[in-house]
């Protein structure tokens, strides 16, 4: 269960409270193009709003490497929150994030007042975890809570740094809901549990393997994530994503899987093709008959079913990464089946992975999952079972 001290612990009345939230949101231009994880904070905000707190909320964007940059001013996020609360959010544009319009900004809020600091990655101090920023952020606080649960796998100034000047650390409410539902999820699951992997960050995610087999009944691999396994049967994979310094490890997993029971399954039939592109000639082939000049790039129909049969019991599904290149409409037909076959399913359902969540939205079937997760790394690691700084610097209960 979740054992850190969540915002309802906290008395805020009155009180300066800093919230790091993840307002880490596409932009075309300066309008926000997937308001998603803006949305996903505002229940934090609000109950702090509503209890009277001096809500100082800060975030990332993109990646400025340190610098002040435009292109990634949080200036759009004050905007949508504005209109989304009902209430101005004063923005502090403080190059230094930490400066006079903070400063000031913060010294003339009333109970209740919102406001939203510069970009925390415009400070190079940030992502290295350096004790000056975190010391200038907590001095515009008296507590702190963490509500940016995608970048909860990150010891940075904004996440961790600052609990070592601020005693008060609490969770928002998104933190708390995605531990649990992945913390439900893993470790006291309805059963039998199921784990969908596929996607391209093959090197990222293939180490999360080792923890699942521990826990699930059925594992179930796509995406790009198939190829090193079928290279660790002996077959020949043609151009298709290969992590070669990881088939080894494949098959050692396989092994794995073998020796505790847990059925793991790739595909059987693949659709390849013989470029990166929709247009592509392309074909379906069994296993072992990738040959050179062609690419796998979504499970075939056979796998398709194998798939869903394996997932017709299932009580609770976790999945992260697509079984294909679901962004060209010849090579989406895996990745769409799982989404609908979860959809239907009779079971806790939790996606993970921006491309994932991106997929089942897509198809439209966003609201019939269980729970999305807004964080693909950090749902990713702590799935592999690793501590989450940001959440470990928190005040246990
Ligand atoms: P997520 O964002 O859900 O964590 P990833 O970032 O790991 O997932 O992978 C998503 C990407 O994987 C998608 O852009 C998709 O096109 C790509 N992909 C899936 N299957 C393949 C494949 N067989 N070959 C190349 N790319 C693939
Ligand atoms: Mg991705």
């Amino acid at each position: 269960m979740f054992n850190k001290k969540t915002i309802e612990d906290l008395q805020v009345r009155g009180k300066r409270v800093l919230v790091r939230c993840d307002f880490n949101v596409p932009l075309d231009g300066d309008k926000i193009t997937d308001e998603t994880r803006i949305n996903g904070a505002l229940p934090t905000i609000k109950y702090l709003m509503e209890n009277g707190a001096k809500v100082i909320l800060c975030s990332h964007m993109g990646k400025p490497k340190g610098e002040p940059k435009p292109e990634f001013s949080l200036a759009p996020v004050a905007k949508s929150l504005t209109a989304k609360l009902g209430k101005e959010v004063v923005f502090a544009a403080d190059d230094n994030v930490v400066g006079e319009n903070a400063k000031k900004a913060v010294a003339e809020m009333n109970d209740g007042d919102v406001v939203l600091l510069q970009n925390t990655r415009y400070r190079a101090e940030e992502t290295k975890n350096i004790d000056t920023f975190s010391e200038e952020l907590a001095s515009l606080a008296d507590v702190f809570v963490n509500d940016a649960f995608g970048t909860a796998h990150r010891a940075h100034c904004s996440t961790e740094g600052v609990t070592k000047y601020l005693k008060e650390a609490a969770a928002g409410y998104l933190i708390q809901k995605e531990i649990e539902y992945l913390g439900n999820a893993v470790d006291s699951p309805a059963r039998p549990l199921v784990a969908v992997l596929g996607g391209s960050k093959v090197s990222s995610k293939i180490s999360v393997i080792n923890n699942l087999l521990e826990k699930v009944d059925t594992l179930i691999i796509g995406g790009g994530m198939a190829y090193t396994f079928m290279k660790a049967c002996g077959e020949e994979v043609g151009d298709s994503l290969l992590e070669a310094d990881f088939i080894d490890y494949a098959k050692e997993m396989m092994d794995k899987a073998e020796k505790k029971g847990v059925k793991l399954l790739i595909p059987v039939d693949t659709v390849v093709a013989t470029a990166f592109d929709n247009d592509a000639e392309h074909k379906t082939v069994g296993r072992g008959g990738i040959e050179a000049g062609w690419q796998g790039l979504d499970i075939g129909e056979k796998t398709i079913e194998l798939y869903k049969d394996a997932l017709k019991d299932a009580k609770t599904v976790v999945w992260n990464g697509p079984m294909g290149v679901f962004e060209m409409p010849n090579f989406a037909k895996g990745t769409n089946a799982i989404a609908q076959m979860l959809a239907d399913l009779d079971a806790i359902t939790v996606i993970g992975g921006g491309d994932s969540v991106a997929a089942v939205n897509q198809a439209g079937l966003g609201d019939k999952m269980s729970h999305i997760s807004t964080g693909g790394g950090a749902s990713l690691e702590f799935l592999e079972g690793k501590e989450l700084p940001g959440i470990v610097a928190l005040n246990d209960k």
